[in-house]
């Protein structure tokens, strides 16, 4: 068995050790003779996993009591739509624009009402985050949006916007659970698993209670209103169970790590090797004004296409998988989630300067 730096976006690289631990669980899980896969969501045993899954996320955000933690299908895009439909009251709600993610969150919105774009970034093709301390947030909007981390173009909101007063929600899918987050300053917290946390399948929503309420746009389908999951603990119908239970995983190999303070220091050091090393390549570069820089995802260009994937070719020969940058941004991009080690970081600069050195113009 051989195993690669594995360098993808997302569905992306997941903690060895909890692939270890799933697979000696595959065929009979603690004594019950069955897989997760395998079992009704409604028994004693996959109760526990979602309950421990919950109560460990809790733990590891320091989530209030006044916050549900749903777990859901459809991925981030279908929040996309469940937002405006569970929070439009007024019909009208503010989007900053940061990104392919924020934008298609803006679109799936003005279906549902009006939707404002407050700010945006894609005058110089999402390379920034907008100065958001005094935005003209609308007097009567439901909520402001953001796409906290941007997955395809690598920045990252270092502040939140000043919302005015008004109600903030988060894709945090590329950043869930890479540092710690005060909780208390959003409405609702949501994002895709498959980016920092488990398999593709389950998105978490971590939602302040008084924003899940009966009253939502007319039409809204039973499965798309937050009330119906909350009330059933995340249980309406079947959930994607087998995903949770990797989830549940990974939140205790969190645990193990020294939980989300430790993550970050840890996320920081590995992105500072690939940042200092881009900030004094004669070949690389980063895309993204410095003050704005993910610590999750690193785009970096030669500034020839050719070159670019001269290198992701060779990268890939070499053991270091999926670097090749969004098809719409081209370049590289190497995502450095919480599960890829430091190591995978200090090889891939080792081979970014062999390449460097033999490329050299
Ligand atoms: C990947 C991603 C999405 C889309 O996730 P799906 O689960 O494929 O719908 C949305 N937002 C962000 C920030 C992402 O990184």
């Amino acid at each position: 068995m051989s195993r690669v730096y594995n360098f993808s976006a997302g569905p992306a690289v997941l903690p060895e050790e909890v692939l270890k631990e799933a697979a000696e669980e595959m065929l009979d899980y603690r004594g019950t003779g069955m897989s997760v896969m395998e079992m009704s969501h409604r028994s004693k045993a996959y109760e526990t996993i979602i309950q421990e899954a919950e109560a460990d996320l809790r733990e590891l955000m320091n989530i209030p009591d006044n916050y549900k933690v749903l777990f859901l299908q459809g991925g981030a895009s279908q929040q996309f739509a469940m937002i405006p439909m569970n929070l439009m009251k007024n019909g009208v709600a503010d989007y900053i624009v940061t990104g392919q993610w924020a934008k298609k969150a803006y679109q799936e919105a003005c279906i549902y009402g009006k939707a404002n774009k407050i700010a945006s970034s894609e005058d110089q093709t999402f390379s920034y985050i907008p100065d958001c301390s005094d935005l003209p947030v609308s007097e009567d909007a439901d909520y402001v949006y953001i796409c906290e981390n941007n997955t395809i173009y690598g920045t990252k909101f270092k502040t939140l916007p000043n919302t005015k007063g008004k109600t903030l929600v988060a894709d945090v899918s590329s950043c869930f659970l890479s540092e710690p987050v005060d909780v208390t300053k959003y409405g609702v917290i949501y994002g895709g698993v498959q980016k920092n946390i488990g398999p593709a399948g389950v998105v978490i929503v971590i939602i302040r209670e008084d924003l899940i309420t009966e009253d939502v746009l007319p039409g809204t389908p039973t499965m798309l209103r937050y009330k119906i999951h909350a009330d059933n603990g995340s249980l309406y119908n079947t959930p994607p169970a087998y995903g949770i239970y990797i989830c549940g995983k990974v939140f205790k190999w969190l645990k193990r790590q020294g939980g989300l303070e430790v993550m970050k220091t840890y996320n920081e050091k590995k992105a500072a090797i690939l940042y200092d090393f881009l900030d004094q390549s004669g070949l690389f570069k980063g895309t993204v004004r410095k003050e704005d820089r993910s610590l999750m995802n690193v785009p970096f260009v030669t500034g020839d296409e050719e070159l670019d994937a001269k290198f992701v070719k060779e990268a890939k020969a070499a053991g270091f998988e999926n670097l090749k940058g969004h098809r719409t941004v081209g370049g590289m991009r190497a995502s450095i989630y919480n599960a890829m080690p430091i190591e995978g970081v200090e090889k891939l600069v080792e081979f970014m300067k062999k390449f460097e050195a033999e490329n050299r113009k």
